[in-house]
């Protein structure tokens, strides 16, 4: 039997955050179209469930995005196992509710680390790798609360707005190089961290959290409904693929038409 030709062929990528909710789903697909995945997650069960789901072609790494120590080694042992990195999806991120008023500046601190910072150490240690390779595409996560304010999310949409500003700014200074940077911003997607954040910020378990978040959003979005992980996942493999070539310091949003409304 003719194997069906991947849209990931011969691609290499990094998936941070690959352990769960969106970056596992982009981890899958990206295997599922051809593409060898290191998929990186602070939670080794996490990233060892997305590799077990795909075989051969995944390697679990272990590291901390905000740990400039992790993201090199993240690279090397992506170098080691399938060459040099192609695409990068850095995506790991964490949520951290709060008025600018109201949120400490410890949780500020660890939201701008992860959701910022470890977005530019992701890239900071792929792309003299990935110049290297000839070039390479690199899909930052950004949220739409980066476009539009969002009630109680100092912190959260502070450090989405930076990756957006991040995004088109290093889009200039690499594309001689032909690397492209884009920027996905999810909505509000059905999510462990979603659940999660929802269930913590109301005070009931996650079991009872479905009707109230469908109360809430919505009325919000003109689709009428919250998005799947898939239907982000299916932005990052257009993003990390050549069909997206003359692609480059795009924010892209996959949200529903939230942001339209
Ligand atoms: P999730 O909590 O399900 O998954 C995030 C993963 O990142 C986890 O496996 C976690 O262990 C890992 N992680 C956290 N900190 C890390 C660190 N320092 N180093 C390495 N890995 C780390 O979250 P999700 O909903 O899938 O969100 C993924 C990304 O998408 C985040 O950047 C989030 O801000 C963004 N996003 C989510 C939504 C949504 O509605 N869920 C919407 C817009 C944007």
């Amino acid at each position: 039997m003719m194997r069906s030709v991947g849209r990931l062929d011969g691609k290499v990528a990094i998936v941070t955050g690959a352990g769960s909710g969106l970056g596992r789903a982009a981890a899958l697909r990206f295997a599922a179209e051809g593409a060898s995945v290191a998929c990186v997650d602070l939670d080794r069960e996490g990233a060892q469930e997305t590799v077990s789901a795909m075989g051969e072609r995944g390697l679990v790494v272990v590291a901390d995005v905000t740990a400039e120590a992790d993201t090199e080694r993240m690279v090397a042992e992506t170098v080691e196992r399938f060459g040099p990195p192609t695409v990068l999806y850095a995506n790991a991120g964490i949520g951290g509710r709060g008025a600018a008023g109201e949120v400490d500046l410890e949780l500020w601190q660890a939201v701008l680390a992860v959701n910022l910072t470890g977005v530019w150490l992701s890239a900071k240690a792929c792309l003299p790798a990935m110049m290297d390779a000839g070039g390479g595409s690199i899909i930052n996560q950004g949220s739409i609360t980066a476009l539009i304010g969002f009630a109680n999310s100092a912190a959260y949409s502070a450090s989405k707005g930076g990756v957006i500003s991040l995004t088109r700014q290093m889009a200039i200074d690499y594309a001689p190089h032909n690397v492209r940077v884009n920027a996905i911003c999810p909505g509000v997607i059905e999510t462990p961290l979603l659940r999660r954040s929802w269930a913590q910020a109301q005070g009931v378990p996650e079991s009872e959290v479905d009707d109230l978040l469908a109360e809430h959003w919505h009325p919000q979005i003109p689709m009428g409904r919250l998005g799947q992980v898939d239907e982000i996942a299916a932005m990052a493999v257009y993003l990390a693929s050549d069909e997206s070539a003359w692609t480059t310091g795009s924010i892209l949003t996959v949200d529903g038409g939230q942001t339209s409304a």
